[in-house]
């Protein structure tokens, strides 16, 4: 009894958060443990087997505890919370969808073709935390080889503190000679530029269609950005230079590049004091697009 309560009130707030969110599309209800044309569905089991969820939506995170996204459908599974719980997909939506180990879309993932019914991978096998339906991939934020910024010397590409950098959150700092060009790695839209300073060089935002907001500093303010706000990029549309003014910490000329999602000004903050923001992890998003540069 007490389970059938916890059910009945988990799909009462689920059929509450449906509500909040943008129209689906076209014939789709979603959540009503049919899997139908449009929709990305989530099992419970193996093999597209057990209870289901179907979904229309990007999510950046799919909940844990009351108003957690759940299973809908009969059969084994359901009422339970998808998060960290998905074995199997069915992708109805016609396009691509990633989903992640972490999230606000962060960690490794699996891309779901369109029309795929299959197990989730085992990297996020029972560890899906958040999914994007679209092309979630980026473009390498700089006009270089691979060959490139592996020749910069002492530091080449230093991800978190783990591997280097001067901070201590996620975030990319990547090595490049002087007059590099720095473009996007999404389409979305200028959010903030600023001139900057001889010490943390320029910087912009850029804020793509799923809520992630870019931040790319040090970047050389002469020649300085070549964007404006309210400008509209396609991914590899060119928005600063890297340069001698973007010097950080002591270091060579790089890019800094952080992520967050949910938000449209990039927090103000260095280093340590950046921890706790909910910084993201890009890094197998970014790895992918290097491997794809000359
Ligand atoms: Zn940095």
């Amino acid at each position: 009894m007490i389970t059938r309560l916890a059910a009945t009130a988990a799909a009462v707030l689920g059929l509450a958060l449906g509500l909040v969110a943008t129209a689906p599309a076209a014939n789709a209800a979603a959540r009503n443990g049919s899997c139908e044309s449009g929709e990305f569905c989530l099992y419970y089991n193996s093999g597209a087997t057990g209870s289901l969820v179907d979904l229309v939506h990007s999510q950046r995170d799919y909940g844990t505890g009351p108003g957690c996204i759940t299973f809908v459908s009969a059969g084994n599974g359901r009422g339970q919370c998808v998060k960290n719980n998905t074995a199997a997909v069915w992708n109805r939506t016609g396009k691509q969808v990633y989903v992640f180990y972490n999230s606000d879309f962060g960690g490794v993932h699996d891309i779901i073709p369109a029309g795929a019914k299959v197990d989730l991978n085992a990297n996020v096998k029972n560890d899906n935390a958040s999914q994007i339906i679209g092309d979630a991939s980026l473009r390498f934020p700089l006009n270089v080889s691979q060959a490139t910024v592996k020749n910069q010397s002492p530091l080449t590409w230093c991800w978190n503190s783990r591997t280097n950098c001067h901070h201590d959150y996620n975030a990319a700092d990547i090595f490049a000679p002087t007059g590099t060009a720095v473009v996007s790695p999404v389409a979305g839209t200028v959010m903030t530029v600023r001139p900057g300073s001889e010490t943390a060089g320029a910087t912009a935002t850029v804020k793509d269609a799923f809520g992630r907001l870019w931040f790319f500093q040090h970047m050389d303010n002469d020649p300085g950005p070549v964007v404006h706000v309210g400008q509209h990029l396609t991914k590899g549309d060119r928005i600063g230079t890297v340069g001698t003014r973007a010097h950080a910490m002591g270091t060579q000329p790089h890019l800094h590049l952080d992520m967050r999602v949910g938000v449209d000004e990039r927090v103000s903050c260095t280093g340590a004091a950046c921890a706790g923001y909910g910084f993201v992890n890009n890094q197998p998003l970014l790895r992918t697009a290097f491997l794809q540069r000359p």
